[in-house]
Parts: C-alpha cells; sequence; structure tokens
C-alpha cells in the first residue's frame, strides 16, 4: 500500500494517547468538515540530533508517542544518511480523534559532511506527492489515502547569532514544497532579550534569502480570538520552544502539575506564554491553523509540485523521440522530406495543368470543326444565293421577266418530269 511503501524499515510506533491537547475545539467550521473527512495531520520534525525534537512531540502530545532515540537508533548504529522515521499516534479527545503522523529525521546534519543532507527528506516529500498523484490518476479511484507533509518543524539551534550555512540550505530547498515552521530549539538555554534579538536575526536572514514560511492567515475577519491568535503567532514566528524534562515532576504552590525544565533558580513552565512559545506552536498546529496547513499543503504546494512534474512528464516524452536521432540528422531529415513533399506538389501540379491545356485544346479543335462547317454552309449558301441572283440578272437583261419566269419554269419541270 502507499502507507507501505511509505515506510521506512524502522517499526512504526503506535500509541493511543488521551491527554488534553486542544483539537477537540477546533474553530467550529473547521471541526466539522475535519470530522466529516476524518481527520488527520502528518507533521515532519527537522534538526541536527539532540536538539530536542522527540522531546518536543512528546510535550505536544503530552506522552511518550515518540520513544527516545536511542531506543531507535543505538549509538553504534547511528544512521550515516539521514533516515527518515515515521511515528503514528491516534490521539483521542473528547471523542474526537486525530492521527497524526510524525516524520523523524535522525541524522540531519550530523555528518562531516553534510553536503546533500536535505535530499532523502526532499525525497520523503516528493515520493508522497507521487504516491497522492498516483491515486488520483489511478482508473479506480477509492478513498485517496493522504500522506503528504502538512507541516515541516525545523529546528534551529540556539546559538544566538544568526542561521546556519545548512539551515538557510535546507529551507531554500524545501520552503516551496512544503509548510516550514521555524523554531529555536531549547530556548530556555537562552535569555529572554538573546531570544527577542535571535528572532529578530532569523527573521531578517530568511527575507534576505527569500525563505517562505508558513504564514498562518486569519480565517475569519470576524472572530477576534482568531484574529488575535494569528497576530501572535506572526509576531512570534520563529517559535522559541521548549521540550518538558519527562524525567522531572513539578509542581506549582497551588498544587498544578506543571510540564517543565528544572533549574536552581527556577522552573520553566512549557505551557507559560511568557515563558516561551511552546502553547502558540501546539495552538497553531492542532487548533487555530491545522486546517490552513492542510489547505496550503494541497492547493498550492502540491499544485506546484504536480504542475511542474506534468511539464516534467511532457518534456521527458519530447526527449525520448528527440534521443534516437541527433539534431544535425533530424534536420536532415525534415529538409529531404520537405523537398519530397513540394516535388510532389509540383507534379500534382503540372499534371492538373496539363489536363486543363489538353481539355482546353480539345474543346478547341471541337469549336474550329464546327465553325468550319458553318463557314462551309454558310459559303455554299452564299453561292447559291448569289448563282440565282446572277440568273436572275441575266433573265432581266434577256427580256421580260414573266416570260423569263414561264419559259425558265418549263425547262426546269420539263427536265424532272
Ligand atoms: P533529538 O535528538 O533532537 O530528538 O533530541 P532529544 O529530544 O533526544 O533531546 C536531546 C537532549 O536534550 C535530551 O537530554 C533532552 O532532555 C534535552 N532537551 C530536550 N529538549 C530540551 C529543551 O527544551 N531544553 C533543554 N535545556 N534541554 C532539552
Amino acid at each position: 500500500t502507499v502507507q507501505d511503501s511509505l515506510s521506512s524499515p524502522v517499526p512504526v510506533v503506535r500509541k493511543r494517547i488521551t491527554g488534553h491537547v486542544g483539537f477537540s475545539n477546533l474553530p467550529n467550521q473547521v471541526r466539522r468538515k475535519s470530522i466529516k473527512d476524518g481527520f488527520q495531520l502528518t507533521a515532519m520534525v527537522v534538526g541536527e540530533s539532540g536538539l530536542g525534537k522527540s522531546t518536543l512531540i512528546n510535550t505536544l502530545f503530552n506522552l511518550a508517542i515518540c520513544p527516545p532515540r536511542e531506543s531507535l537508533h543505538p549509538a553504534a548504529e547511528r544512521p550515516k544518511t539521514v533516515a527518515i522515521d515515521n511515528i503514528h499516534a491516534d490521539i483521542e479527545e473528547n471523542g474526537v480523534r486525530l492521527r497524526l503522523t510524525v516524520v523523524d529525521t535522525p541524522g540531519f546534519g550530523d555528518l562531516v559532511n553534510n553536503g546533500s543532507c536535505w535530499d532523502p527528506i526532499l525525497k520523503t516529500i516528493e515520493d508522497r506527492y507521487e504516491a497522492y498523484l498516483t491515486q488520483e490518476n489511478s482508473v479506480k479511484r477509492k478513498k485517496i489515502i493522504d500522506t503528504r507533509i502538512h507541516a515541516c518543524i525545523y529546528f534551529i539551534q540556539p546559538s544566538g547569532h544568526s542561521l546556519k550555512q545548512i539551515d538557510i540550505e535546507f529551507m531554500r530547498r524545501l520552503h516551496e514544497k512544503v509548510n516550514l515552521i521555524p523554531v529555536i530549539a531549547k530556548a530556555d538555554t537562552m535569555t529572554e532579550d538573546e531570544v527577542a534579538d535571535f528572532k529578530e536575526r532569523i527573521v531578517s536572514d530568511l527575507a534576505f534569502h527569500g525563505i517562505r514560511i508558513f504564514q498562518a492567515p486569519i480565517y475569519d475577519e470576524e472572530d477576534e480570538e482568531n484574529i488575535a491568535e494569528t497576530e501572535a503567532i506572526a509576531r512570534a514566528i520563529p517559535f522559541a520552544v521548549v521540550g518538558a524534562d519527562p524525567t522531572k515532576t513539578f509542581r506549582a504552590s497551588n498544587g498544578r502539575l506543571i510540564r517543565g525544565r528544572g533549574y536552581p533558580w527556577g522552573i520553566v513552565d512549557v505551557d507559560d506564554p511568557s515563558h516561551c512559545d511552546f502553547i502558540l506552536l501546539r495552538r497553531m498546529l492542532v487548533h487555530s491553523h491545522m486546517e490552513a496547513l492542510r489547505e496550503r499543503t494541497a492547493d498550492v504546494l502540491y499544485e506546484t509540485w504536480r504542475t511542474q512534474r506534468m511539464l516534467e512528464l511532457g518534456v521527458a516524452q519530447d526527449h525520448s523521440v528527440f534521443d534516437e536521432v541527433s539534431p544535425a540528422d533530424r534536420l536532415r531529415e525534415d529538409r529531404i522530406m520537405h523537398e519530397a513533399k513540394l516535388a510532389k506538389m509540383e507534379a500534382t501540379m503540372k499534371e492538373i495543368f496539363r489536363e486543363k491545356v489538353e481539355l482546353q485544346e480539345q474543346k478547341l479543335k471541337q469549336s474550329e470543326v464546327e465553325l468550319y462547317a458553318r463557314h462551309t454552309e454558310m459559303k455554299e449558301a452564299m453561292t447559291k444565293q448569289w448563282n440565282q441572283l446572277m440568273e436572275k440578272k441575266k433573265q432581266l437583261e434577256s427580256g421580260s421577266s414573266d416570260v423569263v419566269s414561264y419559259s425558265f419554269y418549263w425547262v426546269v419541270h420539263g427536265l424532272t418530269v
């Protein structure tokens, strides 16, 4: 199946979690559509190992859906290239089910030569588009299994300087293929001011390199909550995120359980918007902009890819014709064909011309004969008339016309009787 063909050799992890995530109270219109259509999001996490990708995924969905990296890839067997791991999770909340697929990419940026570490990621994205296209074009259209990646969360090292070359190269290659959501990893390792400065630098770097990240659209101009949330998201990108330490539990003074990380100077609460942007990222993914992510993937990114793919297929077909004959030979062949065509046309025209001339000559000959016959006939008639007149003249000259006529009558009559 499509699902199988896209899966990696790594076993798929399936978890059923019931913790509160927030998608069950999606904006009404979106929720109705999502429940009707089935409800699914595929997110990809990319970034160097150790930046806290697994931890963040687990924090996002409030359970260990992403196993510790060591269990999938023990240190000795660390992938030598970028591997692609599919992790499926069925999340149920207030009776609403979300099928989440997380595509993890261990090995990214971990190698000495990271020349084209984005290739396997690009290939995964495009393979999934290809699988979708194949289903769309198949004669027997069943319900299409959509494995397209709706969001790519890209982890940026919290260096505080600027984007690294590998970040720019990666995002430049992927921004037109997938919804890019850049995040600053382990934001708790930086001060608030450092985070603000770093965000500014990242935003200007992205603009400088013409990289288009996912811009959350406003769904409903009337919906104040949606407007405020979308504006907050736009201001916060790239999100500064912190993953909760699963090994520790913290409690607030009122006894509430806190998910976060502990320091001698205090606790970073991942669910507190004044500590980090984790909540904004989560709400954007599975609440306010889940549908926008899916829509942009289907209507813009996939459509652009599909158009290019169709063009490629068209060009490839033309090439196969050209491949057999060299361009010079092809030109010569074309010229010979053209000349042959001209010669044939000329011969046909000559033949038609000859036929027409013959016909005309025949007509002329015919009319010549007729004319000659008429001429002879007329000449005879004239001669006859002339002779009669001559005869009459002679008779007039020799006597009275009556006598002459009478005697002429008897001469002629006597001769014939
Ligand atoms: P991955 O390789 O990107 O999946 O990284 P992991 O999620 O396995 O995390 C690597 C290490 O970083 C672990 O020891 C985590 O406890 C730690 N870590 C994860 N998230 C954070 C964070 O937000 N802040 C800090 N300070 N450490 C983190």
